[in-house]
């Protein structure tokens, strides 16, 4: 039987309690599950029959450490992981957690976690200080990133204040989740991504590549109005960027929490299977839900191979 890696699954420090925002707010199911680095997490994923889960923090992670104590902290928190990871090698990989506050020193410890404890790049989240990160005080670490050839996750975060006040507050008390996975997600990070396009980062960095979640957090099935948008539409006299074409070759997309037929139907017919990754979101969806939904798809058997371990062997640098 081939092997299902599952490639944004979640997890808690132990070693510093303080790194998740509404941390008091969460259902206790998922705080259990988030804590549980063993004995929980390796059974839900026997009984779903995921071989292997690249563990990432929960949001926000290192991103909360200010300049003065991103070195230390950010160490603190991977050494950790590389920990988790070091008991159950054949069951578990990871990506760093950043102190993005101090982007030389947070490109310096994606290099750490790459090189001493053979983590397989790094996540983001969502926007930092109201600021999205593909400003160019952040490109370091994309470059870090790109010269050790690992993939950056751009992962969802709370949203803004800002954001969260004009397009969410009306009806954020009645429905919890609207300005989250409900809705706000999908908005913010498929506006870094398109962001990340237009900043021409991908010029500087040719070997960039990102990872966005959410089978493309709405992308796929927008592709050809955004092209048509950013790159038809576009005054000759600009910037020409062609969005079909960059989005296409630099962005990875995962299944994680979107377990749709149509919604991966699209996403092959605009990017092809070679761009696609398993993953479940654990805990905040279920690994039995994902397997079972991925096995039932009518997917070629190539296709089904590449989706579930092939593309992440490949990108990763499982082997
Ligand atoms: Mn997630």
């Amino acid at each position: 039987m081939s092997p299902i890696i599952a490639i944004e699954e979640h997890y808690i420090t132990h070693e510093i309690p303080t790194l998740v925002e509404n941390y008091a707010a969460m259902p206790e199911f998922t705080r259990k599950r988030l804590h549980d680095h063993f004995e929980l997490r390796l059974k839900e994923m026997d009984e779903a029959g995921i071989d292997i889960q690249i563990l990432s923090h929960n949001h926000p992670g290192a991103q909360i450490f200010s300049p003065e104590t991103a070195l230390e902290q950010s160490a603190l928190l991977n050494d950790e992981l590389a920990k988790i990871v070091s008991k159950h090698p054949d069951r578990f990989a990871a990506f760093a957690s950043l102190p993005m506050q101090a982007p030389e020193i947070a490109a310096d410890e994606l290099e750490r976690c790459v090189k001493t404890h053979r983590m397989k790049g790094a996540m983001l989240h969502g926007m930092l200080k109201g600021e999205f990160f593909d400003l160019p005080k952040f490109w370091p670490v994309f470059a870090r990133a790109e010269a050790l050839d690992v993939p950056v996750y751009l992962h969802p975060g709370v949203p803004d204040k800002r954001v969260t006040d004009a397009y969410y507050q009306d009806y954020a008390d009645e429905f919890k989740v609207f300005k989250t996975a409900g809705w706000g997600f999908g908005v913010e990070m498929s506006t870094a991504a398109v962001r990340m396009v237009l900043s021409g980062i991908f010029d500087t960095h040719p070997n960039l590549k990102i990872i966005l979640g959410h089978l493309g957090e709405g992308i796929p099935f927008l592709l050809d109005r955004t092209h048509e948008g950013i790159t038809t539409r576009q005054s000759p006299n600009s910037r020409q960027v062609s969005f079909r074409d960059t989005f296409c070759k630099h962005f990875y997309i995962t299944t994680s929490g979107n377990f749709s037929d149509s919604a991966l139907l699209c996403s092959l017919m605009e990017m092809g299977a070679d761009r696609i990754l398993f993953a479940v979101d654990w805990p905040y969806n279920n690994n039995k839900d994902g397997t079972d939904w991925i096995k039932s798809t009518k997917l070629s058997p190539d296709d089904y191979e590449k989706i579930t371990h092939l593309n992440a062997e490949k990108l990763l640098n499982l082997k």
